[in-house]
């Protein structure tokens, strides 16, 4: 039996961001078994089918790592060893490249998965004592256009709104986003908006037509690739009719004028025909809008994942800024965090152009601040960012990079033209894996293998996509001589040298986290694990104004919208209006491969299956990979329902069952992207076959879309 701290104790869910509350309670022989917190903000009681299947993933430790294991050659059997060992000869092994090659020949990538206080060590780590700014997370597959599209349209990376708003608006907008599969609760609530007032308008754009689809008013089954164009033209929309606020423009924004000259470029008419839908259904979206008294615009992967992904950001935001609907309720953008702290790594700085608190790489006095708060010497944070997800593989691959350091992510499913990303960690001369599992494909090129403490097995925060902040507690005592990752670093850290890592607690490290936050937009200085332990969850910024609050006023749950004021926070106070081309940049069709593959979840799946392909349950609803092609384009190719076919583009090939259906546009196809090798072959893994192209600004890759041909195998 497995003890722990207690029989019953409150936590968070551990897959997506939206952030669900559970309440765990332990059996005598340690099995755990969730529900829902009824007294939790965010779902209410609810949980979707991953949520509510956790404690088998818990309970289950059979593929779980349980001590560490090192070898001194790839062609060598790994042995188990000491944590003493394992750490002394990594940290040997890291002392001998940065002094020979210096710091930026190793590199940590880490995960939207990891808590809060992971992210803070592994930063610290990295950006204050070995000198590199090579920290990256799969954070940057997911969510680093939407990071870039608030810094540049509001000043900073800050959704405004609360998922309370949802329920008071009167047009959502769903943007490259099929929530109801991949955020369920937080669809449910829209749902239950929609049944207490009818009258709320849901208008979904997607080239798939998901389970999202069906709760929509307006339904634009848009061209890959032309929701810029899309959003121009209901830009333009919203001008003709006059459904605009002026006085918001005029007064709190910069960049209009541009803004209207570029989208009167094309007719409304035109840019329908590129997004292949129909002129009035992009007039009745807009009409929608205008008529709103509370507007939200809602987004995830489908524009976050592309080459042109910070401009689609931009130009859906660009809505609700000529509309004046932000920093009011039932009014802003909320772009739906994929993974579970994807918003608690970016208040850390855990990216590699990031700094803590959102503070700037690039910002001398920025560095300055963080130097002294970590007592090293001025000068030691370097200005040059690091090394991006994709760009440390290539790093790898061409020798610049000698260490890599992966913790919590299994990039080997998840990398775009992964077999690339393959041969480069083969060709590592140093590899760290830290997991909690033993399957995923990383492990193969490990010289060293650090087994982690998983969900309920330490104590930590997250924050889920609406800035709220919530605390994990350690349930279970984790399996053999695993360890909680953030204690992992620290003991490395201390190998090496460091000081500032000798933490008594888990709470230690939140609190210098939060100290560091002082003063900043992102200002939670007045927050404790005592704190969230009585009030469950805050949202930022949580200062002393919110420590004081009764707790019968609102504020004693931290900030529940930002912008009230209309006060961005861009030096001129004012939000910034983009104006940009709407052309997409993703790679050509050809007549060899005439087919554009996107990529995406599934309902019951979460990424690499680490966790939930270990449950029976969560196999029901779609057991195996598979493409869905138009019934036309099967036809074409003598394709038919559950026949095996190939599909390849220029970097590779995967062979799943196809699955015809009218759902999904024309010249697309789509593959689910959680499945990696099984028995050592790799043809159902859908990024085999996806492009490395990224967007400049964010470094997001284009997953959405890349050029491919199906045939009958
Ligand atoms: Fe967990 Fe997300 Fe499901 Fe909530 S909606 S239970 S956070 S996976």
């Amino acid at each position: 039996p497995r003890r722990g701290a207690g029989g019953e104790a409150v936590t968070t869910c551990c897959y997506c961001g939206v952030g669900c509350g559970i309440k765990v309670t332990k059996d005598k022989l340690g099995r755990l078994n969730v529900s829902g917190n009824t007294d939790h903000p965010v779902n209410k009681g609810m949980l979707c089918s991953k949520g509510m299947n956790l404690h088998y993933t818990a309970n289950d430790t059979s593929d779980r790592i349980l001590y560490p294991e090192m070898r001194y050659g790839r062609n060598q059997p790994r042995q188990r060893v000491s944590w003493n060992a394992a750490l002394e000869r990594t940290a040997a092994v890291f002392k001998t490249f940065i002094e020979k090659y210096g710091p930026d020949s190793v590199a940590f990538y880490a995960s939207g998965q990891c808590l809060t206080e992971e992210y803070y060590v592994v930063n610290k780590l990295i950006k204050g004592f070995i000198g590199s700014n090579n920290i990256d997370t799969n954070s940057r597959l997911c969510m680093s256009s939407a990071v870039v599209g608030y810094k540049m349209s509001l000043g900073e990376d800050s959704v405004p709104v609360s998922y309370d708003d949802l329920e008071i608006a009167d047009t959502i907008f769903v943007a490259g986003a099929n929530p109801a599969w991949c955020h369920p609760i937080l669809w449910r609530r829209v749902e239950a908006a929609r049944e207490k007032n009818p009258d709320l308008k849901i208008i979904v754009s997607d080239p798939r037509k998901t389970q999202t689809c069906s709760a929509a008013n307006v339904y634009l089954q848009l061209n890959p690739g032309t929701d810029i164009t899309l959003h121009h033209a209901i830009g333009r929309a919203l001008i003709e009719n006059g459904d605009i606020d002026s006085a918001f423009i005029k007064n709190n924004t910069e960049g209009f004028d541009q803004y209207r000259n570029i989208v009167f470029e094309r007719t409304i008419a035109e840019a329908a025909v590129i997004c292949g839908v129909e002129e009035d259904q992009i007039r009745e979206a807009a009409a929608y809008i205008g008529n709103a008294k509370g507007f939200i615009t809602m987004w995830t992967m489908g524009l976050n994942q592309s080459v042109v992904g910070v401009n689609k950001n931009l130009s859906l935001i660009n809505l609700n800024l000529i509309t004046g609907h932000i920093g009011k309720p039932g009014s802003g953008p909320l772009s739906l965090t994929g993974q579970p702290n994807a918003m608690g790594g970016r208040e850390v700085g855990g990216l590699s152009n990031l700094l803590p608190a959102h503070r700037e790489l690039s910002n001398e006095s920025h560095r300055a601040e963080v130097e002294e708060f970590w007592n090293i010497p001025k000068g030691t944070i370097s200005a040059k960012p690091g090394l991006t997800a994709t760009e440390m593989f290539d790093a790898l691959e061409s020798g610049k990079l000698k260490a890599i350091w992966i913790l919590c992510t299994n990039p080997l499913i998840s990398l775009p033209d992964v077999r690339k990303a393959e041969a480069a960690l083969k060709k590592a001369k140093f590899v760290v894996v830290q997991e909690i599992s033993n399957k995923p494909e990383t492990l193969q090129y490990a010289d060293v293998i650090l087994p982690a403490a998983a969900w309920t097995e330490k104590e930590g925060t997250m924050t889920n996509a609406e800035r709220r902040i919530s605390y994990l507690n350690k349930i279970l005592d984790a399996p053999g001589e695993a360890l909680p990752d953030a204690e992992i670093i620290c003991r490395f850290a201390q190998k090496m040298g460091y000081h500032g890592f000798d933490y008594k607690n888990f709470s230690e490290i939140f609190d210098e986290h939060a100290a560091l936050t002082k003063g900043t937009n992102v200002d939670m200085s007045a927050l404790t694990y005592e704190i969230l332990k009585k009030r469950l969850t805050v949202q930022w910024p949580f200062t002393q104004l919110h420590l004081n609050a009764h707790s019968d006023n609102e504020l004693a749950s931290g900030t529940k919208r930002l912008f009230t004021d209309k006060k961005f926070y861009t030096p001129s106070a004012k939000a910034i209006i983009h104006s940009f081309e709407d052309n997409n940049r993703s790679e050509a069709l050809t007549p060899d491969f005439p087919l554009v593959l996107t990529t995406g979840r599934i309902r019951d799946q979460w990424h690499t299956m680490s966790k939930t392909g270990k449950v029976n349950k969560l196999k029901q609803h779609i057991s195996s990979s598979f493409l869905e092609i138009h019934p036309e384009d099967a036809i074409q190719r003598g394709i038919g329902e559950d026949a095996l076919v190939v599909i390849k583009s220029s970097r590779g090939e995967v062979r799943v069952k196809a699955k015809l259906s009218t759902d999904i546009k024309k010249g697309v196809v789509f593959l689910p992207m959680h499945w990696g090798k099984i028995l050592n072959n790799d043809l159902n893994r859908a990024n085999n076959i996806t492009n490395n192209l990224l967007d400049p600004k964010s470094k997001e890759p284009d997953y959405k879309y890349s050029a491919v041909e199906v045939s009958a195998y």
